[in-house]
C-alpha cells in the first residue's frame, strides 16, 4: 500500500497526481488523506476527480472518496490497459494535468494509446500546451517513448472547450534515461501572443513591451501572432520558446480580464530572464515535471541519470519525495555553479 499525505510540503494536487500515476504503475493500492489541505479549498475538485476517473479507466481500477470536496481517496488500480481513451473535463479544468496522470502508465504499458482530451489547454497553475508540446515532450522521447500531442482547439478559462490528442506508444526496449546537465547553445528564441476572440491590438502591446525587456537579437521573426482556429477564446497567453541545443523551454503568462497587456509582459520577461540568468538545463515547471519519467527509466534500467535546473520550486521537492516515497529511488538535490543539481538512482527500495 502507498500510503501519502496530501498536506505534505506544497499539499497541492500534484501529489495526488503522481500518487495515482505510480499507484498504477507499481500495480500498489494509493491511500491518500488530507488532500490538497495546503489550499485554501482542499479536497478534490472538478480537475482532480477528472484524473482519478482516467486513471479509473486506465487500468479498470476502483477508487473511494472520488466525490467532489473529498479529503481522502482509497484508489487501488488494476491492469494498465493500452487503447483509445477520451477525457473531459467540463470548463476549463486543465485536461493536460489529466495526460500528467495518466502518461506513466500508459508509456509502460504493452502497447501504443491514443487519447483525446478536452478541457483547458492554457490555465494558471498547469502546463500550457505548448510547454508539454515543445519542452517536456521531446525530453520523453529521448528516453524511447513516442508521445506525439497534437493540439485541435485552445481552451482557456472560464468556457474551456480545448481539445488535445495524444498518441503515446511506449519504448520498444528498455527506457534509456541521460543526463541533461546543460542546456547547450541557444538556437533561437521567440514569442507568441495569442488573443483568440480579444481585439488584435492586445497581442501587439504585449509583444512590444516585450521586445523592450528582452534582447534577442536572433531569429527572422521573434515576435509572433499566430491566428486564431475556430471556436477557440476567448482567451489570451503569451509565450516564449527558447531552443537550446540540447533542450527548448517554453515560459507562459496568462492575461486575465482587467491585466494591462504590459503587466502579462512584465511577468513573462521575469520568468525568461531568471533562465537566462541561470545556469540550470531547465527552469523550474519543467524541473518537477522532468522528474517523474526520469524516475521511472531509472528505476526500470538501473542506471542513474542527472539534470541541473534554474530553481527547485516547492512543487519540485514534493515531487521528489512523494516519487521516493513510492517507487525504489533516490533524488538527491544540491546547489551546483548557479542551479541546482538533481541526481536519481535506484534504491534497494521505496524511502
Ligand atoms: P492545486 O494547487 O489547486 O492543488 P493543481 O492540482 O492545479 O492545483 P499543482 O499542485 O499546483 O496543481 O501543480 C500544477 C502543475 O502545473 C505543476 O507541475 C507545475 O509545474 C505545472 N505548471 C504550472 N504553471 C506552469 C507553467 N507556466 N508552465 C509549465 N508548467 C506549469
Amino acid at each position: 500500500m502507498l500510503t501519502l499525505d496530501g498536506s505534505h510540503g506544497e499539499g497541492g494536487g500534484q501529489i495526488l497526481r503522481t500518487g495515482l500515476a505510480l499507484s498504477m504503475v507499481t500495480g500498489r493500492p494509493l491511500h491518500i488523506d488530507r488532500i490538497r489541505a495546503g489550499r485554501p479549498k482542499p479536497g478534490l475538485m472538478r480537475q482532480h476527480l477528472a484524473c482519478v476517473q482516467a486513471a479509473v479507466q486506465v487500468c479498470g481500477g476502483q477508487a473511494e472518496g472520488a466525490e467532489l470536496g473529498s479529503q481522502a481517496l482509497q484508489f487501488t488500480p488494476g491492469p494498465v490497459q493500452a487503447g483509445d481513451y477520451a477525457f473531459a473535463i467540463a470548463g476549463a479544468g486543465s485536461c493536460l494535468l489529466v495526460l500528467q496522470t495518466v502518461l506513466p502508465a500508459l508509456m509502460l504499458a504493452g502497447a501504443p494509446s491514443r487519447v483525446q482530451l478536452s478541457g483547458g489547454t492554457h490555465n494558471p497553475m498547469a502546463p500550457p500546451f505548448d510547454f508539454l508540446q515543445r519542452a517536456f515532450a521531446p525530453l520523453v522521447r529521448r528516453l524511447g517513448v513516442g508521445l506525439e500531442l497534437t493540439l485541435r482547439r485552445r481552451g482557456f478559462y472560464p468556457a474551456g472547450g480545448g481539445e488535445v490528442h495524444a498518441v503515446i506508444a511506449p519504448a520498444a526496449g528498455p527506457l534509456a534515461p541521460f543526463d541533461l546537465l546543460d542546456r547547450g547553445t541557444r538556437r533561437s528564441a521567440w514569442a507568441e501572443a495569442l488573443v483568440p476572440g480579444l481585439a488584435r491590438g492586445i497581442a501587439v502591446r504585449e509583444l512590444a513591451a516585450l521586445r523592450q525587456q528582452l534582447d534577442w537579437s536572433e531569429g527572422d521573426d521573434p515576435w509572433r501572432i499566430p491566428p486564431a482556429r475556430q471556436n477557440e477564446g476567448p482567451g489570451n497567453a503569451l509565450l516564449a520558446v527558447l531552443e537550446h541545443a540540447e533542450v527548448t523551454e517554453v515560459f507562459c503568462a496568462l492575461g486575465e480580464r482587467g491585466m494591462p497587456a504590459e503587466q502579462v509582459a512584465r511577468q513573462l520577461a521575469g520568468e525568461v530572464r531568471s533562465f537566462e540568468r541561470s545556469r540550470g538545463a531547465v527552469g523550474p515547471h519543467l524541473a518537477d515535471q522532468w522528474m517523474l519519467p526520469l524516475a521511472l527509466a531509472v528505476w526500470r534500467s538501473g542506471q542513474r541519470a542527472s539534470y541541473t535546473a534554474e530553481a527547485i520550486t516547492p512543487h519540485a521537492s514534493t515531487n521528489a519525495q512523494v516519487i521516493a516515497q513510492c517507487l525504489p529511488v533516490r533524488i538527491a538535490m544540491a546547489p551546483c555553479a548557479g542551479a541546482t543539481r538533481i541526481d536519481i538512482e535506484k534504491a534497494a527500495s521505496p524511502a
